[in-house]
């Protein structure tokens, strides 16, 4: 057998080129908010994978759900027989869902496959074919998802034809919509709900438009919030036209912005919720929620999918919920989010970094540190202080075309390894202006 170095020189060759990686080396080991590498190598682990681990790394709750299931019953095939752990899921979901009427669920594996099913469900919903998605916004990398993903162009580019019938207008982000960033909340929203209009009545007809799919907190395209009257216009624009609206949670829901959903605290309806990654706490499984009266429509056996509704999947993502309510995670989100909003609006105030660091803003642990762009900041600031971070061992992520850092640490992360983080990310960025 080949030893751990010897087998990562010799696969990585193998391995597709089109994957792209920030570090070097095998993770063998995770726990918490750290992983560790094959050459013994701790890091601090500020991305969650990518927003997945909520609850750290191979929380031993969720694994142990898991590893019980696994000799119970692995698969069914859900469209051969349903099992106990997705029925579970329903439960523990229903009271947590953002608004009383969404009681229909189907389980997937991952988010762009919940995006490509809340398509497909609006047009069959509806009748109608065309979806309205936002600039910057990013929902994945198959082909609807791609279609409808507008964060950066490497996603897509040399894939087309994509799907047709896609329209959009810009996130309520000063950057998508060539606004200042001192323009107010509601300028910014009532700007973008202005082209809404215009493209209903010069591009796409409300009586050919099924959806409307938005982030309630844009992730990949720059960790923000849109604000409350944006979501509030858009339900409206909804009601009046029958569109639906699709609220993609696949990255700020599970509790990651101090509330299940972040869609809740506008008191918007989805028509259609899509929840993944935190979900499973790294275990596939994905959730496209939306109205029993709606899904009844649906023919049996339009929908499915061999690994739908996993049961091992299904039994981890319960209990992630469950370890959710008895750790009270909520409320360390809510702590922790004021120490990470302390520290970091601090550096903002620093005198001698603080002139390169344009905006911080976000909701919970999902929060976003833009540094300026051009005007005498270094170049490719971002990345190069998540490099910094790598390099003082600390992972952390930068999102698309922007020079924006973002902080999602687990949501059960300590005060203590909160503050270390914010220690090593200081120091980076220090050093990077030197
Ligand atoms: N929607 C959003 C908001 C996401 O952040 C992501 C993943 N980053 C996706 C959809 C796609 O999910 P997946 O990578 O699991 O296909």
């Amino acid at each position: 057998e080949r030893s751990l170095q010897d087998l990562y020189t010799w696969g990585v060759p193998h391995v597709n080129g089109g994957l792209g990686r920030i570090t070097e080396g095998l993770m063998t080991k995770g726990d918490g908010t750290y992983v560790e590498y094959a050459d013994g190598k701790r890091m601090m682990d500020f991305t969650c994978g990518i927003g997945v681990t909520n609850l750290g790394h191979a929380h031993p709750r969720v694994s142990g759900a898991a590893a019980e299931q696994c000799m119970k019953l692995v698969h069914s095939q859900c469209s051969i027989a349903l099992h106990e752990p997705y029925l579970r899921l329903i439960e523990a979901l229903l009271p947590i869902m953002p608004h009383s009427s969404l009681d229909s669920f189907f389980f997937w594996n991952s988010g762009s496959e919940a995006v490509e099913m809340a398509i497909k469900m609006a047009r069959l919903f509806t009748k109608k074919q065309n979806i309205i998605c936002m600039g910057g916004g990013y929902h994945g990398r198959t082909y609807g998802a791609m279609a409808v993903t507008k964060s950066k162009t490497i996603y897509s580019e040399g894939t087309g034809p994509l799907m047709p019938g896609v329209f959009s207008i810009p996130y309520p982000y000063w950057h998508q919509c060539g606004l200042p960033q001192s323009t107010p909340t509601s300028e910014i929203s009532s700007f973008c709900l202005e082209r809404l209009s215009l493209l209903l009545s010069q591009q796409t007809s409300p009586s050919d438009t099924a959806a409307i799919i938005i982030e309630p907190v844009l992730g990949e395209g720059g960790y923000v919030p849109a604000p409350t009257e944006f979501l509030q216009g858009l339900r409206n624009v909804c009601d009046e036209h029958n569109i639906l609206l699709i609220i993609d949670e696949v990255q700020s829901g599970m509790g990651r912005t101090g509330d299940y959903w972040a869609v809740k605290e506008s008191g918007v309806k989805p028509d259609i919720l899509l929840t993944a990654k935190g979900l499973g706490n790294g275990f596939p499984i994905s959730g496209i929620i939306t109205r029993k009266e709606l899904s009844d429509r649906l023919k049996k056996g339009s929908m499915g999918g061999t690994y739908a509704g996993n049961a091992v999947s299904c039994a981890a993502a319960t209990e992630v919920l469950k370890v959710f309510q008895d750790d009270r995670v909520l409320d360390n989100v809510k702590a922790r989010e004021k120490e990470l909003f302390g520290a970091l609006n601090a550096l903002k105030q620093d005198a001698e970094v603080g002139k390169f660091i344009w905006d911080v803003r976000g909701k919970g642990l999902m929060v976003g540190l833009e540094f300026l762009s051009g005007n005498g900041a270094p170049k490719s600031m971002a990345k190069r202080v998540a490099e910094k971070c790598i390099e003082k061992g600390m992972l952390i992520l930068t999102t698309s075309v922007f020079e924006v850092i973002r902080f999602i640490p687990p949501c059960n992360v300590s005060k203590a390894d909160l503050e270390k983080g914010c220690r090593i990310f200081e120091e980076a960025v220090r050093e990077v202006v030197k």
